[in-house]
């Protein structure tokens, strides 16, 4: 559990297969399209490899989950599935990373509880709601970034990751 210098855009691109696949074994039927833009001025950072992944899992797993659902109540066929994700340099000390579904949103009254440990809604069994809290205190408290949602019920989710080039904790 200690920091080490290393490429984001491999890591993201490493969760982005793993979640992909792990909501695929669920239903093959299940295809999202997967839009990356990782910028290759996004550099290497400090990181705990180990939880910065658990982040980015958790914020996809998420985020398929919702496009899966919408998926699956769409009777119409005309829904696409969407998973964005992007990196991206917005300052020579900080870096950005955005993960953003088209599934089923988050109501206004939900938003403001997301980050609190245990707060789900997700069949029991499905989900413990405590992947956001976490998240949330591997960024801030552990990593120094700052971690950011907006969402349109019905239409979007997009979390917004801001983190330090260089650490000043390790
Ligand atoms: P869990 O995934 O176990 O439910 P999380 O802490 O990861 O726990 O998420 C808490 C809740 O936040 C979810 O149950 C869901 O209601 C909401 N949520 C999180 N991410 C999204 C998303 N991308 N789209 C819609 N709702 C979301
Ligand atoms: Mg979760």
């Amino acid at each position: 559990n200690s920091f080490s210098r290393e490429d984001l855009n491999i890591l993201i691109e490493e969760c982005v297969h793993l979640a992909y696949h792990g909501m695929r074994a669920q239903d093959q039927s299940f295809k999202c399209d997967i839009d990356m833009k990782l910028s290759p001025e996004a550099p290497h950072i400090d990181m705990i490899r180990a939880d910065l992944s658990r982040v980015l899992l958790n914020l996809m797993n998420n985020g398929f989950y919702s496009a899966y659902q919408k998926y699956s109540e769409d009777g119409s066929g005309e829904f696409h599935p969407q998973l964005s994700v992007s990196s991206a340099l917005v300052s020579p000390e900080e870096v950005r990373i955005i993960i953003e579904d088209n599934g089923k949103g988050i109501p206004a009254d939900i938003l403001e509880k997301i980050f609190t440990p245990f707060f789900t809604t997700k069949p029991t069994g499905k989900g413990t709601g405590l992947g956001l809290s976490i998240s949330f205190e591997i960024i801030r408290d552990e990593h120094g970034g700052h971690m950011d949602v907006e969402s349109e019920e019905g239409s979007f989710a997009r979390f917004t990751i801001d983190l330090p080039v260089t650490s000043r904790k390790n």
